[in-house]
C-alpha cells in the first residue's frame, strides 16, 4: 500500500507520474528501446523532464502553448511528453501515417508553437509546417537526423549546465482547466477535432484505476509491458504514460509492429503485459511464426479500441494461459469507460462501467431502456474531456446541458452490470483501432474529377478482423457511359494517394445512381449499409 504511506495531493499530472508511489528503485529502467537496448531510468527521466521544461521556457514557450509531436514509438517520448506537461504546455501527438494535409490540420487546430518529428516523417513535417506558416526553425527531430535537416531536440532543449525546473504548481481549478493532452478524434460526427484532456482528467482516471484495479497495490509484481500500440493514441498514452510511469512499470518500446518483432521482444524481455488491439490478438492466435517463440512470460494480453470476437478472446486466453481483458473507452474520457476484472470477465462483454462514472442507456427519444435492451450509452464523470478545442458546437453536440457525454455506441446491459457493444450510431469507422471519419473521405471524394457525389460507410472485413471504409459514388454526366469498374478503381487510387494509410478505401468504391439523403440533404448512412447488404446477397 505504498500509495498511502505518504500524503499526495497532485494537481500537475507530471508530479503524479514522477512520484514513484510504489517506491521502485530510481535506477530501474522505465523505458527500454527493444532494438538498441537504450534505457531511461526514473532518476534519468526526472532530470530530462526538468531540463526539457527549462529548455522550452528558454525557447520562449509558456503555459497554455502547444507542442506537436509526430513520431512512432520512441523512448524520447517520455521526457518530451512529461517535460511539456510539467511546464503547463499541451502535448498534441499526431498519427504517424498522416499525410501533409492531415498534419497541417492538426498544427492549425492545436495552434502548435513547435513540432518535434521523427526523421522518417521529416519531409511531411517540414512541408506541413511551411504550409501553415510555422518557421523551419521551430521543427526538431526526436532522434538525430542523419541528413541534418533540422536540429536534434536534445541539442536545443536539454542543457544540463542550466538549472532544471520542477513541474509548475497549479491550484485545483487550474488543474481542472489546464490542457495536458490534445489528441485528435472525430467524436460522434464530422472531421477530427482536438480533444482537450486536462491534468485533472488524467489524475482522476489514474486514481480510479488504482481504486478498482489496485494498480499501485502490489509491489511484488513488476510489470514489463510491450509498447507496440501507438503512443499517439490515448489508449497507448494512458497505459504507458499516465498509468505505466506512475506505477513504475517498465515499458519496452517497439518502433514498428511486426509479428516476429513483437514475439522476439516478448521472449527477450520476458514481457508479462501486452496491451494490444484486435488485429494483434488475431495474429497471436493464427500466425504460424508465433509458435517459434517462448511467450510463456505473458500474463495479461489486453485488447480494446475496436470490436473483437469472443472466440478470438477465448482462444488467446487459452493458448497463452493469460488474462485477456477487453477495454472499452474513448479519447474523450481519458480513455476508460468499462473495466473487466479477472474474477468476473466474460469474453463477449466489455465489462461494467467504472465506479467514478455515472451512466445511462437511452433510446432515440432519450428515455432510459431496461436490462438487455439496446440503447446509446451516455456517461458522466471526472475523466470526461473539457471539450473540443475551438469548437463549442461539436462540444455541445457531444456533451449535453446536463453534462452527459453521448458515446454514439449502442450497448446492452445484463443483470450483473456487464455491458455488451451491439452497434454504433456515430459516423465513426474503426480500421484496426484507428479512427476514420466518413465525412473527411467524402470531402476528398468530392474533389475528385470522376465523382459527382459520394457517401462513405464502414463494412466488416472478416479476414482481417476489422472494419474498412467503402465509398459509394455517383458519376458526372460526361462519364456515365464509361465502365464503372474502371472509374471506381481510378477513384480508389486517387483517394488512397491523398490520405493516411488507415483511411484508404480498402472496402472499395461502388458506383450507384444516387446517394441516399434526407430532405435536409444529410447522407443516410444506414440506407447505404442496406444497399451494401443487398448487393452482397446478389453477389
Ligand atoms: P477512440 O477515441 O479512438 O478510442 O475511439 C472510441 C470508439 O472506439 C468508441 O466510441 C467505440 O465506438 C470504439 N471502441 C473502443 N473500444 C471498443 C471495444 N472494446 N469494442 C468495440 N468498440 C470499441
Amino acid at each position: 500500500m505504498a500509495m498511502y504511506d505518504k500524503h499526495y495531493s497532485f494537481t500537475n499530472v507530471v508530479d503524479m507520474m514522477l512520484s514513484n508511489p510504489m517506491g521502485r528503485p530510481e535506477t530501474k529502467p522505465l523505458s527500454i528501446d527493444a532494438i538498441t537496448g537504450e534505457a531511461i531510468t526514473l532518476n534519468h527521466l526526472r532530470h530530462l523532464v526538468g531540463a526539457f521544461h527549462a529548455g522550452l521556457r528558454r525557447f520562449g514557450l509558456k503555459k497554455g502553448d502547444t507542442v506537436c509531436f509526430y513520431s512512432p514509438n520512441n523512448i524520447n517520448m517520455m521526457p518530451i511528453y512529461l517535460g511539456t506537461m510539467a511546464a503547463g504546455i499541451t502535448i498534441s501527438p499526431a498519427n504517424t501515417s498522416y499525410v501533409s494535409s492531415e498534419l497541417q490540420r492538426q498544427l492549425q487546430v492545436s495552434e502548435a508553437k513547435i513540432l518535434i518529428a521523427h526523421p522518417q516523417g521529416l519531409d511531411v513535417a517540414l512541408d506541413a509546417a511551411a504550409a501553415v506558416g510555422m518557421s523551419r526553425s521551430h521543427v526538431f527531430s526526436v532522434v538525430r537526423d542523419p541528413q541534418q535537416r533540422v536540429p536534434y531536440y536534445r541539442d536545443v532543449f536539454i542543457d544540463h549546465s542550466q538549472p532544471e525546473l520542477s513541474p509548475i504548481e497549479m491550484t485545483h481549478n487550474e488543474s481542472v482547466h489546464t490542457v495536458a493532452y490534445l489528441c485528435f478524434s472525430s467524436g460522434t460526427t464530422g472531421r477530427s477535432k482536438g480533444v482537450m484532456t486536462s491534468h485533472y482528467n488524467v489524475i482522476a482516471m489514474v486514481m480510479e484505476m488504482n481504486n478498482i484495479a489496485g494498480i499501485f497495490s502490489d509491489p511484488s509484481i513488476q510489470k514489463i509491458s510491450l509498447a507496440v500500440i501507438p503512443l499517439y493514441h490515448f489508449s497507448g498514452i494512458s497505459t504507458f504514460f499516465n498509468m505505466g510511469i506512475t506505477a513504475g512499470a517498465t515499458a519496452i518500446f517497439l518502433e514498428k509492429y511486426s509479428v516476429t518483432g513483437m514475439c522476439e521482444a516478448i521472449q527477450k524481455f520476458k514481457v508479462n503485459d501486452l496491451p494490444a488491439a484486435p488485429p494483434i490478438l488475431i495474429h497471436l492466435v493464427n500466425r504460424p511464426e508465433v509458435e517459434k517463440y517462448d511467450l510463456s512470460s505473458l500474463q495479461r494480453i489486453g485488447t480494446g479500441s475496436a470490436p473483437i470476437s469472443a472466440s478470438v478472446v477465448s482462444r488467446c486466453a487459452k493458448k497463452f494461459q493469460a488474462f485477456v481483458p477487453q477495454g472499452y473507452g474513448m479519447t474523450e474520457v481519458s480513455p476508460i469507460i468499462t473495466y473487466q476484472s479477472p474474477e468476473t470477465a466474460k469474453p463477449d462483454s466489455i465489462g461494467p462501467v467504472i465506479p467514478c462514472m455515472a451512466h445511462k442507456i437511452i433510446d432515440s427519444k432519450g428515455r432510459e431502456v431496461g436490462l438487455n435492451e439496446p440503447g446509446e450509452l451516455c456517461v458522466r464523470g471526472p475523466n470526461v474531456m473539457l471539450g473540443y478545442k475551438s469548437d463549442p458546437e461539436a462540444t455541445a453536440n457531444a456533451i449535453d446541458k446536463d453534462n452527459w457525454l453521448h458515446t454514439g455506441d449502442i450497448v446492452t446491459k445484463d443483470k450483473d452490470g456487464n455491458l455488451y457493444i451491439v452497434d454504433r450510431i456515430k459516423e465513426l469507422i474503426k480500421y484496426k483501432g484507428f479512427q476514420v471519419a466518413p465525412v473527411e473521405l467524402e470531402s476528398i471524394l468530392l474533389q475528385c474529377p470522376y465523382v459527382s457525389d459520394a457517401g462513405v460507410i464502414g463494412i466488416n472485413d472478416e479476414t482481417q478482423g476489422t472494419e474498412v471504409p467503402l465509398a459509394f459514388i455517383t458519376l458526372p454526366e460526361n462519364l456515365k457511359n464509361q465502365g464503372s469498374n474502371v472509374i471506381a478503381s481510378k477513384v480508389q487510387e486517387w483517394v488512397n494517394q491523398r490520405v493516411a494509410n488507415h483511411k484508404r478505401l480498402r472496402g472499395g468504391v461502388r458506383v450507384i445512381e444516387t446517394i441516399p439523403k434526407s430532405d435536409a440533404g444529410k447522407i443516410l448512412r444506414k440506407n447505404m449499409k442496406d444497399i451494401y447488404k443487398l448487393q452482397q446477397k446478389e453477389l
